[in-house]
């Protein structure tokens, strides 16, 4: 299996049919289905490393204002009970708790909704664990890697650049601002470069970076991913552009 960022980006995208969702839709239709997921959403960030184990997880509707039609949406795809003990197994020695409570939040569903829309396919959410450096996220993507081969799609989901202040809520801002866009290639150019050093220690990439990454917890679902790459696999984009001038909906695919 390859294993995939998303640029999730507004929450409205799961009720909505537009040029990203068509192209997450395209992606996932490009691939071999998966026996289960592993999701790493940018709105599962708490101080521990846990992983969801409930067989029937919940659809979490963990935003704030937005339409009825929203908070209506169920994304009913079961749990995976062998895939959470395999995650713990995994990233031993990290202490990974089991999770009953957490379900799936909107970071996963608004995806899963487009790429997935059968709901058929068990998903299972590991946390992010914010009291822990960038280099701890990629290092767990690294030890995620053997899922690949067992049929699971590891799930990266977040945005690469993420910056609520200066977004256009409601506005029509047809270009990135220039500062994202340039953040963006930075990033690109680091992943098809295949050293993604630069990326685990973005805060040394100056203005832009702090300008793209005001908070961690939309970029870090990247760094998962990008552990898994092996040596010498492709690297791809296969759905790009920003929506409100400050979120870049990129997708990475890995392999
Ligand atoms: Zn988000």
């Amino acid at each position: 299996m390859p294993s995939v960022f998303f640029g999730h980006g507004n929450p409205m995208n799961a009720v909505q049919q537009n040029a990203f969702t068509d192209g997450w839709r395209r992606m996932a239709a490009s691939i071999l289905k998966p026996r289960a997921i592993l999701a790493v959403s940018a709105h599962w960030y708490l101080p521990a490393t846990a992983v969801t184990i409930s067989r029937a997880p919940k659809t979490i509707h963990d935003f704030g204002r937005f339409p009825a039609e929203l908070f209506r949406v169920q994304y009913p795809a079961p749990g995976d009970e062998w895939l959470a003990r395999r995650v713990r197994s995994l990233l031993h020695p990290c202490k990974v708790d089991f999770d009953e409570d957490w379900g799936l939040d909107h970071g996963t569903w608004s995806v899963l909704q487009h790429a997935y829309p059968d709901a058929d396919v068990p998903v299972v959410q590991l946390s992010i664990n914010e009291a822990r450096p960038s280099s701890f996220h990629f290092q767990l993507g690294q030890q995620l890697a053997p899922l690949r081969g067992e049929g699971v799609l590891v799930v990266g989901s977040g945005n690469i650049v993420h910056n609520l202040e200066s977004y256009g809520w409601g506005r029509h801002v047809p270009d990135p601002y220039d500062w994202a866009e340039r953040f963006e290639n930075i990033a690109k150019q680091s992943m098809l470069s295949g050293d993604f050093r630069p990326l685990i220690n973005y805060e040394g990439l100056g203005h832009d970076a702090q300008l793209a990454i005001p908070t961690p917890e939309h970029f870090l679902p990247l760094l998962y991913v990008l552990g898994t790459q092996q040596p010498g696999e492709k690297l791809s984009f296969p759905v790009s552009g920003f929506d409100g001038g400050s979120i870049s909906m990129l997708c990475v695919q890995v392999g």
